[in-house]
């Protein structure tokens, strides 16, 4: 039976990990091991709705201590300056996999010209406004959207919280491991000290340092699909620029480029592949198209996962799992669903795991990392607006074929929702939504066209105004912040009465 349990690594991963575990088995006696001198990765990072459910519904961290520490900005999806219709948004709610009562189809079927504000987030990501207000001006916080955060800012607060719980951190740099007949039985630090436990969990970052080094567990790249394997990284001080309600991902000659809005700074990034331009000519394409941008520094990565992320007496975490390049946001919701899975995991088993149960485990996580791999693969497969070479080479190259029957169902039958049987079951917050924006977005043509008749379009645009008219009454991030920290504010839920 586990009851001594060691983390290795205090990033977001690590210590995400050590709470939920700490919180949903008290039982456990959990300790953390991390270096201070490697340190967190240290970068703006975008979420998905799956982040918010996991901190605040899951977790039961209060909804103050968290805007209070982490200092967020709320993200309602992405905007892609992207494709032949050169934009399309992304939102975490239903545009296209949905229909209105007075229509006969489902909304796919009237966007083939127009995509915009399909739904209420759409419409208020189109007019820069966050949330509706409610009755009383107060901002109508939805379910429906995600949070931009700063790393080292979420890290701090993850720390505290984790320690006020009984876990104990430890400093200190991981050197090796003893195995004995149930896999490792304490790793080993470089002053020589000892730290013995009957499961871990390797958070160890890009080192991998249990899953990867020790237990050298085969990784799986996934270069057939996604060509990127760098990205220059800076940012600016915000100035007078609006704070957007909405990660921004624009084409590049031979990538794409993020912006990632905090209250006080605007973080971009270009994700390239080292193979089609140099790190001097990101940085000069990087540079000219973002004037503003300060110090940079060239981040390079290796996109794929491991084969398993639960080897013996391990589990890996985070970026010592698997890493994808950032284009939808993705790791810190493979993290929140993978360490929920993981919980429910060892809770059904009384805290003795059984090999099936592992074997699940690995079944699940690698499947949500191959679904991931093609949904990133579809954003570029797709994009038919640029003639460079690396993106003729990602109309030409990238390996979808784990897609076809989904694309091929499609194509004869357009964006209806029993596309989703088409699908491999995984865990993420995209389903057959994410599709559809993506092959709606980017005007993939499809038969079973529906002609709609003039009373359906008239119904349609009636439905968008009613969206644009309310949205253009909402309230701006910068609003909206404002309410969320003036002292009279109360949270109840999200639905909070200033
Ligand atoms: C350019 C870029 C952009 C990204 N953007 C996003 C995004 O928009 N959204 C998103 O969800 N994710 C994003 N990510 C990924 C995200 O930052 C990470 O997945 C997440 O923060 C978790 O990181 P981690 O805890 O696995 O690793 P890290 O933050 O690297 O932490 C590793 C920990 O392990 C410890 N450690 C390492 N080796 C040892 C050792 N030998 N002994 C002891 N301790 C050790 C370190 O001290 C540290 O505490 C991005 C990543 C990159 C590179």
């Amino acid at each position: 039976m586990i009851k001594d349990l060691l983390v290795v690594g205090a990033g977001s991963a690590g210590l995400m990990a050590a709470l939920a575990l700490k919180k949903k088995i008290p039982q456990l006696n959990v300790r953390i091991v991390r270096d201070p001198d490697i340190g967190v990765i240290g970068v703006g990072e975008g979420t998905t709705p799956n982040f918010p459910r996991f901190l605040f519904d899951y977790l039961g961290i209060s909804r103050k201590a968290f805007y209070d520490l982490a200092e967020p900005t709320w993200k309602l999806g992405i905007r892609f300056n992207w494709g032949p219709r050169g934009r399309f948004d992304y939102t975490f709610a239903p545009q296209l996999d949905s229909r209105w009562g007075d229509l006969p189809m489902p909304n796919g079927f009237y966007c083939e010209d127009e995509f915009s504000c399909v739904d209420a987030p759409a419409a208020l990501m189109r007019e820069d406004k966050v949330f509706h207000k409610q009755s009383n001006g107060c901002p109508d916080i939805q379910p429906w959207h995600a949070f931009h955060i700063e790393n080292e800012k979420f890290v701090a607060m993850l720390e505290k919280l984790t320690v006020q719980l009984g876990v104990e951190i430890i400093d200190g740099r991981v050197q090796g491991a003893e195995r004995g007949d149930a896999g490792v039985s304490a790793v080993v630090l470089d002053d020589g000290r000892r730290l013995e436990a009957d499961f871990f969990i390797d958070s160890s970052g890009f080192r991998a340092e249990l899953i990867g080094k020790l237990l050298e567990t085969p990784y799986m790249d996934f270069r057939k699909t996604l060509f990127c394997d760098r990205a220059v990284v800076g940012g600016w001080q915000r100035e007078e620029e609006e704070i957007l309600p909405y990660t921004t991902a624009d084409q590049m000659d031979s990538g794409w480029c993020w912006r990632i809005e905090h209250e006080h700074r605007i973080n971009r990034g270009y994700v390239y592949a080292s193979d089609m331009t140099s790190d001097d000519e990101a940085e000069r394409e990087f540079r000219e198209k973002n004037p503003k941008v300060g110090d940079t520094r060239v981040v390079k990565f290796n996109s794929g996962c491991h084969k398993k992320m639960w080897v013996e007496n391990v589990v890996s975490i985070g970026n010592s799992a698997g890493f994808v390049e950032p284009l939808e946001a993705t790791a810190l919701m493979i993290v929140c669903s993978h360490t929920q899975t993981l919980i429910d995991f060892l809770l059904h088993n009384r805290l003795e795991p059984t090999p099936s149960m592992r074997d699940l485990y690995n079944e699940l996580t690698h499947s949500t990392w191959l679904d991931i791999r093609d949904f990133l693969g579809l954003h570029y497969q797709l994009n038919t607006a640029l003639d460079t070479p690396y993106w003729r080479r990602c109309r030409e190259e990238t390996d979808l074929s784990d897609l076809r029957p989904l694309l091929e169902f499609y194509k004869e039958n357009g964006p209806t929702g029993f596309a989703r049987y088409r699908m491999r079951s995984s865990q993420n917050d995209f389903g057959i939504e994410g599709y559809f924006v993506m092959l709606v977005g980017q005007k993939v043509p499809h038969g079973n066209r529906h002609q709609p008749t003039d009373l359906e379009w008239q119904r349609w645009n009636a439905h968008r105004e009613d969206l644009i008219r309310k949205a253009k009454d909402g309230l701006t991030v910068k609003e909206a912040l404002a309410y969320v920290r003036h002292p009279q504010w109360q949270w109840h839920g999200d639905r909070a009465a200033g």
